[in-house]
């Protein structure tokens, strides 16, 4: 009797250790993978993937929302999981079929969007619509999460109490789990996960598992955007916080391409400002940085979303306009001046006319070049003679 009961409990024992050590090879594996990028998207999508049924901890849905201070929300970023029960069914079994593996579902991410797994799919974009307050915790799961800085394990009963919470009344789940993830002391984001489908319950060992994998998470997330802002900080211009010069070359040369692929048209225009040296002979060149990047802010309000505003050097800009032709762009050029011409700068009676005024260039893709040195130089011909037609000009 006593055998028997010695032998039951070293198998029990033997189960939970195969169990352990299953769950460290998953984590084990999705830390590796969190290694292999340092794209945010790419990075939250692998975490999601771990979290997530058949090669993960076995949850079916998971979402992922991310803090944002600035602007003191927390947002939706992405979510993978069916929708419904049909799509579920058929998502899962198409995991299933095809045997992925994590590498595999991140190999797809990267390559496709029209897979399973999507995070382009109906749940991902109804995610990312989900949007609160960092601060006001009123009824919110999410910024409760956030503020406390721990776990919150939800069950039918203790719902109720946050019915009115939108990602509650967004997941209808009848057992939930939220997980911060945090960065050295700072909360950067929330996992959230359920059994959406499957309805099995969610366990304190699955609870245990999830919190590691966070702990992970949140630093792979710090990593990633110190990355990306690194990566933006040497695109930008410091003083306009315009794409600089280096980028700008970078960005003509693809849109160019581009351009030769699909073969729609592409403007540039150049923009210099005129007499501006007397502006900052007469109030020094600090006045003159002033004017440079409030210049930069109407240039950058007056474009088109599509349109990349650069500062070519110096007191010079350009603007890439895809998928614009000459005519359009002798348009949006000639608005862009008029816009400048009737902007009130800091102390603008400096200049000869008593206005800021600038004088611009127009070359278009392919008639006067199919490079980009080429378009360059055209744009510039043409901006000069802007300036000997007299300044406050656009040629093309
Ligand atoms: P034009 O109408 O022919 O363009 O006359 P301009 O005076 O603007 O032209 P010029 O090229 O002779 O002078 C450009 C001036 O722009 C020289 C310099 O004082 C100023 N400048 C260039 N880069 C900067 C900058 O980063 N900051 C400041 N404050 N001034 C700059
Ligand atoms: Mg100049
Ligand atoms: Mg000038």
């Amino acid at each position: 009797m006593l055998h028997l009961t010695l032998m039951e409990e070293l198998a029990k024992i033997k189960q939970e250790l195969e169990r352990t050590k299953t769950e460290l090879g998953i984590l084990y594996e999705i830390s590796n993978a969190m290694r292999t990028t340092l794209k945010l998207d790419e990075i939250l999508y692998i975490i999601l993937t771990g979290v997530t049924a058949h090669i993960g901890l076995g949850f079916n849905r998971a979402l992922l929302f991310l803090t944002n201070e600035k602007e003191g929300l927390i947002e939706g970023k992405m979510g993978i999981g069916p929708g419904s029960g049909e799509e579920a069914n058929r998502i899962w079994s198409q995991i299933e079929d095809e045997r992925m593996d994590l590498d595999d579902l991140i190999s797809v991410y990267k390559f496709s969007s029209n897979q399973p797994n999507s995070p382009n799919s109906s749940f991902n974009k109804q995610v990312q619509r989900i949007k609160v307050s960092l601060h006001d915790k009123n009824e919110n799961l999410l910024t409760l999460v956030a503020q406390e800085g721990m776990p919150l394990h939800l069950t039918k009963e203790t719902m109720e109490n946050y019915r009115h919470s939108p990602i509650v009344q967004s997941l209808k789940s009848e057992e939930l789990v939220l997980i911060p993830l945090k960065a050295k002391d700072k909360i950067n984001g929330i996992i959230v996960a359920d059994n959406f489908i499957t309805r099995e319950p969610i366990s304190k060992d699955d609870l245990h598992m999830l919190t590691m994998l966070a702990n992970q998470a949140g630093l792979a997330i710090e990593n990633s955007q110190l990355y990306e802002k690194t990566v933006m900080l040497a695109q930008m211009d410091s003083l306009t916080e315009l794409w600089n010069h280096g980028y700008f070359q970078f960005l003509l040369q693809t849109e160019t391409e581009k351009t030769k692929a699909g073969k729609t048209p592409l403007s540039l225009i150049m923009l210099d400002i005129d007499h501006f040296k007397i502006y900052n002979d007469t109030l020094g060149h600090q006045a003159g940085d002033k004017i440079l990047s409030e210049l930069a802010s109407l240039l950058k309000d007056q474009s088109r979303k599509m349109d990349f505003v650069c500062r070519y050097g110096g007191e010079e800009f350009a603007v890439i306009l895809p998928q614009t032709d000459k005519q359009e762009a002798f348009l949006i050029a000639e608005r862009l001046r008029m816009d400048i011409e009737k902007h009130a700068f800091t102390q603008e009676d400096i200049f000869p006319t008593k206005k800021l005024t600038v004088s611009l260039g127009i070359s278009s893709f392919p008639e006067d070049g199919l490079l980009p040195a080429e378009l360059i130089s055209a744009s510039d011909k043409a901006l000069y003679q802007a300036k000997s037609k007299g300044r406050n000009n656009t040629c093309c």
